[in-house]
């Protein structure tokens, strides 16, 4: 399983869900399997990190990236 952000198509909202593999997300909010992957976040992570290095690399991809605050 991973966790993805999408955004919905029919209540435009965006959430975060753990999808497992071939398995097709549908919002929480209204239901709907019209779902976008919004995958800009994880491609702006490129090259420039020498701090510390002990996040866990499930997370550390910015602030709400896991709705954990
Ligand atoms: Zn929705």
């Amino acid at each position: 399983m991973r966790l993805y952000q999408y955004k919905c198509a029919q209540c435009d909202k965006e959430i975060e869900l753990l999808v497992r593999d071939g398995e097709i997300p549908t919002c929480p909010s209204c239901g709907s399997k019209d779902l976008e992957r919004q995958v800009g976040r994880f491609a702006a992570l490129s090259g420039s990190s020498a701090s510390g290095g002990d996040m866990p690399p499930s997370c550390g991809c910015g602030p709400g990236c896991c709705g954990m605050n």
